[in-house]
């Protein structure tokens, strides 16, 4: 099984190295092999996303990826900025579906800013799709406008678009993946307002009469928002589109308390897939040794799931984590009065030791 290890920039290499040091301790035959990604890529090779690492990810089973970014490189052109190389990756890799779990652990009720009673036991998943919507849709760019509110003046459009089977493939998706948990999709649109996502609810309604099994119901994405954090526990699956999935789904990571903890699995339909935190490259503390590794550590445990077909292992990491924390052992992010504060470095060992 070949795992292809991108660390990228700022906490990225602190955290991935726990996480490579928890797979390593499976045993399991695993083939890791490191490069370059990022603002790291760019400063050696002159690209978020050289072609040797893009083709040691292409040849992988899966993706290890730490994060990407700092501010020092906002000012370089969009193509070469770090954050392209995940959008590079998604693209060559035909990674469409990006599954978002919150799971609020037991010991961390306490970190969330909701009362216990509404976290506690949170488990719920978003599923985003993510080649499609107004982050790519054609044309985009800058204009003299010719109508409008202000002709005449300067302005920026994009455009926000679906096609039929890019909605049908995340549907799908979707429905298979509430088979396996409480059979609930909740699918999120603002099909009272835009064409696209009219479309986008009246083909998931279709898709959803391949699966009588699966409960399905719609919501607008402003009520959404506001579900999540009013009672998010009557959500099993969300599904929804590019846009307003990632705006959900760091909501949703923040409900549990600690954006340190969630991880994020991104699959094409092969199952070839890239791991990585639901957290970005965290400057502020990058290179102080504080950074929280359990996110990418079950990251790594999604890989071991969807890619690499070790359920057994996969839920041995978790399983560790878990103990970890009854343990009371805690990274600043999480830390509370009577818990253990240890280091980035000193939480990998606890999992391994758990392991
Ligand atoms: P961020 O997620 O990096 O950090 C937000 C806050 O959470 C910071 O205070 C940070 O210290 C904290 N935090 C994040 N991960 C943590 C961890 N594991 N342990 C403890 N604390 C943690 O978001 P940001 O500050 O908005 O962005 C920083 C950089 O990351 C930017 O360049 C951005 O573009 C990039 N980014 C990358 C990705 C990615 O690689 N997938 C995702 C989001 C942001």
């Amino acid at each position: 099984m070949k795992i292809a290890v991108l660390p990228g920039d700022g906490i990225g290499t602190e955290i991935v190295a726990e996480a490579v040091k928890v797979l390593n301790a499976l045993e399991l035959p695993l083939e890791l092999e490191s490069a370059l990604v990022g603002g790291a890529a760019y400063e050696v090779h002159g690209h978020p996303l050289p072609d040797a690492t893009l083709k040691l990810a292409k040849e992988a089973d899966a993706v290890l990826f730490g994060a990407v970014g700092d501010w020092k490189y906002d000012k370089l052109d969009r193509p070469l900025r770090p954050e392209q190389a995940i959008l590079g990756l998604r693209k060559n890799l035909g990674l469409f579906a990006n599954f978002r779990p919150a799971i609020c652990y037991e010991q961390l009720v306490g970190a969330s800013s909701l009362k216990p009673d509404l976290i506690a036991g949170l488990d719920i998943l978003i599923i985003r799709e993510l080649t499609g919507d107004i982050y790519f849709g054609q044309p985009r760019g800058r204009r003299i406008a010719t109508d409008g509110n202000f002709p005449g003046t300067e302005e920026a459009f994009d455009t926000m678009r679906y096609s039929r089977p890019e909605i049908e493939r995340i549907a799908h998706v979707a429905f298979q993946a509430a088979r396996k948990r409480s059979r609930r999709v909740t699918s999120v649109d603002k099909a009272n307002v835009l064409e696209t996502f009219q479309f986008w609810r009246e083909i998931v309604t279709e898709v959803g009469m391949q699966y009588p099994d699966v409960a399905l119901d719609h919501m607008y994405v402003d009520n959404a928002a506001m579900q999540l954090v009013r009672a998010p526990k009557k959500f099993d699956v969300l599904v929804t589109g590019n846009m307003f999935g990632d705006i959900l789904s760091d909501e949703a990571a923040m409900l549990t308390g600690s954006i340190g903890m969630l991880p994020s699995a991104s699959l094409n339909s092969s199952n070839q897939g890239l791991y990585e935190p639901s957290h970005g490259s965290a400057p502020d503390i990058a290179g102080k040794g504080i950074a929280n590794p359990l996110a990418t550590i079950l990251s790594a445990a999604m890989m071991l799931r969807f890619s690499l077909n070790q359920e057994e292992a996969a839920q041995r990491v978790e399983t560790a984590v878990k103990t970890v924390l009854a343990r009371g052992l805690r990274t600043a992010d999480i830390f509370s009065p009577g818990t253990t504060q240890v280091s980035t470095v000193e939480m990998g060992t606890a999992v391994v030791k758990a392991l």
